[in-house]
């Protein structure tokens, strides 16, 4: 653990963002939170254990093993899993998760599996492929799954859905409105077929739920969104910061000109120059992208640009205009603004950034000022 190092999380904020998606919804729209990848890199267990308290429907992760370790800190809500792999079916039976299944091959494996344990109606859920192609049946197959559940005791069909392409991007609005109703047309197969039991219908994600709330459907999948980003300037303004990512200085050097700064003697100090080297580093997630000034800290609300290359567990800063001592406060990130800036600076996105950092990072609750 690097623990001069933390990842804060800030449990109002996530409250804050779950009412507002939740002010957006119908009443009766259940909500699903997205907490795979250690919830968006932060921390799964912590996350679950607040969304517990708010009384979210459901709970979804990537893989089984994610799904095992929150059932073994006690967390009792529904999980899907959204793309268990077979050999892991026992596993995930034995921790009651619920599998998305996606293939023939997965649906039918799982229903022997269910039988020869004689399980009594396991939740499972179905994915549709209506244009992400990524994973899911393909539209056509419908009729054929309900021929393949029909009077199956072993199993219930819990919920149905699909993932849209382009849900952010407006410009390609056509295709994203394909997609739902190429969803209602399965809905509607579904609707009328004599399964008795009405599985629950879903599409959005977050960027779904800001601009297509007509096709919100029995669920939405809550994920990016609870971490304060919307994908969209003026909706991320209107949630608040989940993360903040904190180190401290561990020593400041004075260097004269001529000397250098870090491997391969990048950075070479032209006038005299004061220098304060965090314990935080690539292999913490802050990218060597951002090294030789490309980004910075603050330290007592004042930017200290990062020199020379970041290396695996440190980084240098230049603090020659701040007034700082070994020990202090060093901010990485407190703001969506600056997670964005710097996962501009990285050419990536800030779903990217925050599941780079890594597990050495100690993850703590943020601690309430008025207390
Ligand atoms: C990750 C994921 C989501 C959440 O997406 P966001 O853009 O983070 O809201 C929803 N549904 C599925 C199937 C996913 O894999």
């Amino acid at each position: 653990m690097n623990n001069a190092t933390i990842l804060e999380i800030d449990k109002s904020a996530i409250q804050h963002n779950l009412t507002y998606f939740k002010s957006k919804l119908k009443k009766d729209t259940l909500i699903l939170v997205v907490i795979k990848a250690f919830a968006y890199g932060s921390d799964a267990i912590i996350l679950a254990n607040i969304l517990k308290k708010e009384k979210v429907d459901y709970l979804a992760v990537a893989y089984t093993e994610e799904g095992v370790v929150l059932r073994k800190a006690g967390i009792n809500l529904p999980i899907i899993v959204l793309h268990p792999q077979i050999q892991n079916f026992k596993i995930l039976i034995q921790n009651y998760l619920e599998p998305n299944l996606y293939t023939k091959k997965t649906l039918l494996q799982f229903i022997d599996i269910a039988n020869s344990l004689k399980l009594k109606k396991y939740p499972i859920h179905i994915k549709f492929n209506t244009g992400l192609n990524r994973l899911g049946f393909k539209t056509s197959d419908v009729s054929e799954i309900i021929m393949i559940l029909k009077n199956k005791n072993t199993i219930a069909l819990k919920s149905v859905f699909s993932h849209l392409a382009a849900s952010e991007d407006l410009n390609e609005k056509v295709f994203t409105e394909n997609q739902i109703t190429s969803f209602k047309e399965i809905k509607k197969k579904f609707d009328a077929s004599t399964n008795p039991n009405k599985p629950i219908f879903h599409l959005l994600n977050t960027s779904g739920i800001v601009n297509y709330l007509e096709a919100q459907f029995d669920m939405v999948r809550l994920g990016i969104g609870i971490y304060g980003f919307a994908n969209e300037d003026k909706i991320t303004k209107k949630l608040q910061n989940v993360l903040c990512l904190k180190s401290i200085i561990s020593q400041i050097h004075i260097l004269k000109k001529g000397e250098t700064v870090g491997y391969n003697r990048i950075f070479k100090i032209t006038q005299l120059t004061k220098i304060a080297t965090i314990p935080i580093g690539h292999a913490d997630g802050v990218s060597r992208q951002l090294g030789n000034k490309k980004s910075y800290v603050t330290i007592h609300n004042q930017k200290a640009y990062i020199i020379g290359n970041v290396c695996m567990d440190i980084l240098m800063v230049d603090v020659t205009t701040i007034n700082c001592q070994e020990g202090d406060i060093v901010v990485v990130f407190d703001s969506q603004k600056k997670i964005i800036e710097m996962s501009k600076t990285m050419n990536t996105i800030p779903y990217e950034l925050l599941t780079m950092i890594s597990q050495r990072v100690n993850r703590v609750l943020k601690k309430n000022k008025y207390i």
